[in-house]
């Protein structure tokens, strides 16, 4: 029987792959990957190396999550090495917990390779420091995708008052609904509010505004985005090396 890697692909720069994820992906005998995975990472592996592609971004699952854990469960039987290969780190709204679980149940072993996540890189390489010294003590990473004005949010929305940066993933069908809870639960207006899209690459676009314009400006933008808040979205002026 064969191991399931759960990997991290990064959060879009294929040098940001770990090292022993690229060795993972070198000895893989098969790569079920996602779309937000770099794809140039496939050209890594070795000669007769099978891909398969599960789709999967945001809520756009091209491939069902129950049909995705038996199809890893099947690939162990058939194959020493299995990587699921997913963008960012499997754990951060990746449901490599999920797929774990269901090998576990199976008897199939698995490994987690932790991957730089977006949530993280991507503000970094646009210039915006996820903690800074004098502006913010903590950040809190949250799902975008669950609408602010569903009735029993999980999301403590009322603790967004405090100095958090706050950075949303899967959020930009919801800018809009995310921006005006905000103001709600007592943000200021003008907040700072950055949209990041397809961040770490060479398309990589930042948009800089409040909690009351941002949406206007920054709807448009292809996705992968985040959304990050935070007094830190101002220090862009003078951290913004990538697109320097
Ligand atoms: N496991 C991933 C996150 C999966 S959720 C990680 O750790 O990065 C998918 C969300 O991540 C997207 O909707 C988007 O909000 C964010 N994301 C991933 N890659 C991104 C990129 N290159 N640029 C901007 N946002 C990105």
């Amino acid at each position: 029987m064969g191991k399931v890697y759960l990997t991290g692909a990064g959060p879009g720069d294929i040098e940001l792959l770990t090292l022993k994820a690229y060795r993972l992906v070198q000895e893989a005998d098969v790569i079920v990957y996602d779309r937000l995975a770099n794809p140039d990472i496939l050209k890594e592996a070795k000669d007769g190396c099978e891909f398969i592609y599960v789709g999967k971004a945001d809520s756009h699952h091209s491939l069902p999550q129950d049909e995705i854990n038996d199809l890893l469960y099947n690939l162990a039987l058939k194959y020493k090495v299995v990587v699921r290969l997913k963008g960012g780190d499997p754990l951060v709204f990746g449901r490599g917990g999920e797929e774990a679980i269901y090998l576990h149940e199976k008897g199939i072993e698995f490994e987690f390779i932790p991957g730089i996540t977006s949530a993280i890189a991507v503000p970094e390489y646009a210039g915006i420091p996820v903690t800074h010294r004098g502006i913010t003590v903590s950040f809190r990473v949250v799902t975008g995708h669950e609408a602010p004005d569903k009735e029993e949010s999980q999301i403590p929305w009322q603790n967004f008052k405090s100095d958090d940066t706050i950075v949303f993933l899967m959020g930009l069908h919801n800018l809009d609904k995310i921006t005006k809870k905000l103001i709600e639960v007592g943000k200021p207006k003008d907040f700072p509010i950055a949209v990041i899209s397809k961040g770490t690459t060479k398309d990589e676009k930042t948009v800089i505004g409040t909690l009351e314009d941002i949406w206007q400006k920054a709807k448009d933008l292809p996705t992968p985005a985040l959304i990050v808040v935070g007094e830190v979205v101002k220090l862009k002026e003078q951290l913004n090396w990538f697109n320097r």
